[in-house]
């Protein structure tokens, strides 16, 4: 039926995948979907395309869906003849887009249809005989968190219509790898974890980056506002004006003190050289605090009445001013 269905790639005689604009006249090509022959259409205005001749019941998603895994599987191919396949990843701290090269250290060749456990994998790339990575391709149906989590494997989700613009760039809609640091959070690590040292603070009580279920502190650096150095500053889980006594291993600049702008006293982080107080309200909670992250989670404060008033971002800092202003 679904003569309309545009193909972007067909299987030409020696059964490689050949796209529409470099497929030859004259020559030809089978749908990759039902493998029916398909005819090239290429002109001045409209987006060279290959398109079933005769009524196919071939479904546009089913053409992309087996186009994308065989690209995947050519993409794999071409790393063992030396390039390269560019994997794109998150900063886990920032975000920012963190490119990594796969070559053919990490990858030697790649199925297509492989059964793993109890499930079956689009594309399986190996190393050598082992399963390095799972690929799912994605066009219609997400894969189910059940499947992610079944897999014993490093595992990503490339989106079809992605894979098949440009197979040699894979920008994983949902992945579960190990976790990748951009550059600068690479070096900011490095220099905290030197600072760190210098203090003598012990190796593990803290993490450089937002993993709650690693440490229960998370490091920054400031610098501290009465000595000028480089300090190393902390978030738990209680800030800001934590009353309550911090997690053990506790930090030993983490210090109950008094503050008169605060009015009372909190445990906060204090300096390693000076021991100047570092206040909540520069860390967590002003424009520029090195810890007033969205990832960081603030206090919940319980109500007299059961009611929990979460103290997070702006309405913590609101509640602070207004605490400061007396209470108006
Ligand atoms: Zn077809
Ligand atoms: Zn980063
Ligand atoms: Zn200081």
């Amino acid at each position: 039926m679904k003569t309309n269905t545009k193909i972007p790639y067909a299987l030409g005689p020696d059964g490689d995948l050949v796209s529409a604009e470099k497929a030859e006249r004259g020559v030809v090509y089978c749908c990759p979907s039902c493998e029916r022959s398909v005819s090239l259409r290429r002109g001045e205005v409209r987006i060279a395309h290959f398109y079933h001749t005769n009524n196919s019941d071939c479904s546009g998603e089913s053409v992309i869906h087996k186009t994308a895994k065989r690209l995947i599987v050519e993409a794999v191919e071409e790393i063992t003849r030396g390039g390269s396949v560019t994997l794109e990843l998150l900063c886990e701290n920032c975000d920012a887009i963190t490119a990594r090269s796969i070559g053919m250290k990490s990858i030697t060749r790649a199925e297509e249809e492989v059964v793993i456990g109890d499930y079956r994998v689009d594309v399986v790339a190996f190393l050598d005989e082992n399963p390095a990575l799972c690929i799912e391709v994605r066009n219609t149906s997400e894969v189910t968190c059940e499947k992610a989590q079944g897999l014993d494997c490093y595992w990503i989700e490339l989106d079809a219509y992605d894979v098949v613009n440009d197979s040699m760039v894979w920008r994983p809609v949902a992945s579960a790898l190990k976790p990748v640091l951009c550059e600068s959070c690479k070096e900011e690590a490095r220099e905290t974890i030197d600072i760190l040292d210098k203090y003598g603070y012990p190796r593990g009580i803290c993490s450089t980056v937002f993993r709650p279920g690693q440490s229960p502190y998370i490091v920054a650096l400031e610098e501290c506002w009465k000595c000028k150095e480089r300090i190393p500053v902390f978030w738990w889980d209680g800030v800001p004006f934590a009353q309550d006594t911090p997690p053990e291993p506790r930090p030993r600049t983490i210090q109950y003190r008094y503050s008169k702008q605060y009015g009372g006293s909190y445990w906060m982080n204090t300096c390693p050289r000076c021991r100047g107080s570092q206040g909540d309200n520069f860390l967590f909670l002003f424009g520029g605090g090195v810890l007033n992250s969205e990832k960081l989670f603030l206090r919940k404060e319980e109500q007299g009445d059961g009611s929990v008033t979460i103290s997070s971002g702006r309405s913590v800092f609101n509640n602070f001013i207004r605490t400061m202003n007396g209470g108006l």
